[in-house]
């Protein structure tokens, strides 16, 4: 163990020290306020608990001899409050005033006979005991349980090696305030009881006295844990460990409190045991913390940044207006531990704790520092800020931090640090840290010495990166709309009147392109008879009246025109006259038409609209490639191939592309037809056209196709040259598919042209000089 121990710790301990100027006396001792700087010096004010805390488990199952003022009623508070909390030599001139609106503090009686910064001079709280390690495998593998005992050790001597604890195992000296340790004790069967059944209870009582056989075959019989006969043992320090972490901090014995404690419990249900939890240490130390100092601590806020979905918290407070419980996790659709629906965005909690339960559920792994502060920033910290919790508990599993191969997140120490500087503004600083998930010994320990410096009052190490992803942009969003319901401060407000709405805008939008294309150039619509593509492609296809003559024909595969709305930045609704259309397109087919071409347009549209009342947000189909192929064959069968069109021209226009690609592939004689491909790339993959049995295929794409790549792609990134499948790359110096449209007009208008065979009545003279290789040459030069 030895070994592993210099490979987790680092230097954390000389940061500390240096970091720490009341250590420069090098004695080793730990400094002694009073020695120093007297108490006129509010931040070296003398330690308030000098003496013992009476926490541990002798009176354990008795209340504590808690002073409970009465900060639920602030308006009232007594003005005296102010004047004893406040610095004597204060220069805030607001302090001496009695009509201040200044709030006086809540800290209990001792604090208030103390000058300077009586909460700031408080200790932090430590909670740690070895006995929590006793819970292992029976007969341990080779491959070691991620759940591993070991895990409080790492962080309990992270801590130490700072010198942050003052402990037998700490680096001296110490830091000028060390934490304060709080003894775990045995929670009770009646604590227990508050979240977990008696069937519960006794199940993991039972534990105690079954042989290894039996604890074996116990384990195998359920989800995602494992016994031994001291299981029981540790599990009920864990959950008294979290509820004297809890009482010490919500009843200002300590200024916060970390808590490393196991077996963790943020999985454990009221009758079941899940996800390497047994009880559910934060869940009870809740009730506790309720029951106990009643309005003291009515609300309470649980923020869980473990990287699972703390199912067990979420069902035990669903319906409590008094619990507000905030997950940020992977959820992956559901596939991802727990794998439970009930993680998703839109469970708000039921009853009286509607808008209470407030999942963040991000779509895949890899999440980093910019997304979970874009989630605190934009939902954490204003929702909790309009519940105003009497109490802050972290379910704090460090299983979403860079190092954590289970997690597969990248969440540093310093963004945890962060999140921790975040929720210390709340409920007075009252934050309480209880430990759950996390694997990486090396990434548990690290994280940990960054919120336990955080909470000690170190300010949070700098963050290099900020910027939140797209896809946590967006989860992050539809939180919003979705808790907008719930939440005063959640805005834009989410779309409610179900019903009301009939269309949606890109049928409508639809509609008023086929009018337009046919009372400007007579297109109509193409009947598509097979029933499935039908259903999808109904008034998509419109084609010119002479699509099946000896004409050039032109077949154009695009997206739905791009839409600019500026919402209506309260209600969220996109009001008419604030919304536009870049509806390129049509300057093509004029320009086709008025050449005497044939057209056919072919719109694909992003989302099959099938309940048209509907108001849900819809993403981008995910058959949409598959549907696009699908129709490019049919067409291609039943209207393009058997007509007399004497060149053909197919265009494609963002993803709307990959038909076009696939039926090129797929079809062996369908580039003899063509003369030539027109593609247009914004932020899609750019397509290949080769085949592999077709080996010139990819040759002939490259020497018939002009494929325009937004400037911002990354194709133009990468280090390896582009080959000719991609085809003939040109590098665009527009961005969006519809400016692109709009520059390269001429361009691609001028390689049509000089791809098409002129009318025999034209003169030779009149000749472009460019001919499609598939073509014969002209005779003369
Ligand atoms: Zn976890």
């Amino acid at each position: 163990m030895a070994v592993d121990e210099d490979t987790v710790m680092g230097e954390a301990g000389f940061q500390a020290r240096a970091a720490n100027p009341h250590a420069a006396n090098g004695t080793g001792q730990q400094t002694t306020y009073g020695h120093l700087n007297g108490a006129s010096d509010p931040y070296l004010a003398p330690p308030l608990l000098s003496q013992p805390m009476q926490l541990d488990g002798t009176d354990g199952n008795q209340p504590q001899d808690i002073t409970v003022t009465a900060d639920k009623q602030r308006p009232s508070s007594p003005k005296s409050a102010l004047k004893t909390t406040a610095p004597a030599d204060s220069a805030d001139p607001v302090s001496d005033d009695q009509d201040s609106l200044v709030d006086g503090y809540s800290e209990t009686e001792e604090a208030k006979d103390v000058p300077g910064l009586p909460l700031a001079s408080l200790p932090s709280g430590l909670c740690y005991d070895v006995q929590m390690r006793y819970h292992c495998e029976v007969r341990p593998t080779s491959d070691v349980h991620p759940e591993d005992p070991r895990r409080i050790y790492y962080i309990f001597k992270e801590l130490c090696r700072a010198g942050l604890v003052d402990d037998a195992e700490a680096t001296r000296p110490l830091v000028a305030r060390p934490l304060k340790r709080i003894n775990a004790r045995n929670a009770t069967e009646e604590e227990i009881s508050l979240v977990h059944t008696a069937a519960h209870y006794a199940f993991v009582e039972s534990t105690r006295h079954m042989s290894d056989e039996e604890l074996i075959a116990l384990e195998h019989t359920r989800d995602s844990i494992y016994f031994n006969s001291l299981t029981f043992a540790s599990s009920l320090l864990s959950v008294g460990g979290a509820i004297e972490t809890c009482l010490a901090v919500a009843t200002r014995k300590v200024k916060n409190a970390i808590a490393v404690i196991r077996p963790p419990g943020h999985h454990a249900e009221h009758d079941k045991t899940m996800g390497f939890c047994l009880f559910n240490n934060v869940s009870v130390a809740a009730r506790v913390c309720q029951q106990r100092l009643g309005s003291q601590c009515r609300k309470i806020m649980i923020l869980d940044w473990d990287v699972h979905h703390g199912n067990g918290i979420q069902k035990a407070f669903y319906d409590d207006p008094n619990v507000l419980y905030i997950s940020l996790h992977v959820y992956q659709n559901g596939s991802f531990y727990p794998g439970e629906r009930d993680g998703d965005l839109d469970f708000c909690g039921e009853g009286a704790g509607v808008g209470k339960n407030v999942n963040i559920p991000w779509p895949s792994q890899g999440m980093g520092d910019g997304d979970y502060i874009y989630a605190f920033q934009q939902v954490v910290m204003p929702i909790a800020q309009e519940f105003d919790p009497d109490l802050v508990i972290i379910a704090s599993g460090f299983d979403a931090a860079a190092g954590d191969t289970l997690g597969g997140c990248f969440v540093t120490p310093a963004c945890y640090a962060h999140m921790t500087h975040m929720l210390m503004t709340l409920a007075q600083g009252k934050v309480a840290v209880c430990l759950e998930g996390g694997y990486n010994f090396r990434s548990i320990s690290k994280s940990a010495l960054a919120v336990t410096k955080t909470l000690m009052g170190n300010p949070p190490d700098r963050l290099t990166s900020t910027s939140p992803s797209e896809s946590a942009v967006s989860t992050v969003r539809r939180v919003m709309s979705t808790q907008s319901a719930h939440w005063g401060c959640m805005f834009p407000k989410a779309i409610k009147t179900e019903g009301l709405w009939t269309d949606r805008l890109h049928d409508v939008i639809r509609a008023y392109q086929a009018k337009q294309l046919y009372d400007n150039f007579k297109l109509t619509s193409l009947y598509i008879y097979r029933t499935a593509i039908s259903k999808s492609f109904e008034n998509q296809v419109l084609a010119s009246p002479n699509y099946n003559q000896d004409t050039p024909l032109i077949v154009i595969f695009h997206d739905p025109p791009e839409i600019m709305g500026l919402p209506h930045p309260v209600t969220n609704n996109l009001e008419a006259h604030n919304c536009w259309l870049a509806d390129v397109m049509k300057d093509y087919v004029q320009w086709a038409v008025n050449k005497g071409y044939a057209v056919i347009d072919v719109n694909i549209p992003k989302h099959v609209t099938t309940e048209p009342s509907s108001s849900k947000f819809e993403d981008e189909d995910e058959n949409r490639p598959t549907a696009t192929e699908e129709l490019a064959g049919y067409l291609w069968d039943n209207y393009i191939d058997p007509n007399e069109a004497t060149e053909i021209f197919l265009v494609g226009i963002g993803n709307a592309f990959y038909g076009v690609a696939n039926l090129l592939i797929n079809r062996d004689t369908l580039y003899k037809r063509v003369n030539g491909v027109i593609s247009f790339v914004a932020k899609d993959p750019v397509r290949a056209v080769a085949s592999h049995t077709q080996t010139w295929l990819s040759r002939w794409y490259r020497d018939n196709s002009l494929v325009f790549v937004s400037h911002a792609h990354g194709l133009w990134k990468s280090e390896r040259k582009a080959t000719k499948r991609y085809g003939k790359l040109l590098q665009s110096p527009k961005e969006g598919l519809s400016e692109m449209l709009m520059h390269h007009k001429s361009e691609v208008f001028e390689w049509i042209e000089g791809r098409i065979e002129p009318d025999s009545e034209e003169t030779e003279e009149e000749k472009p000089v460019r001919r499609s290789p598939t073509k014969a040459a002209p005779k003369a030069a």
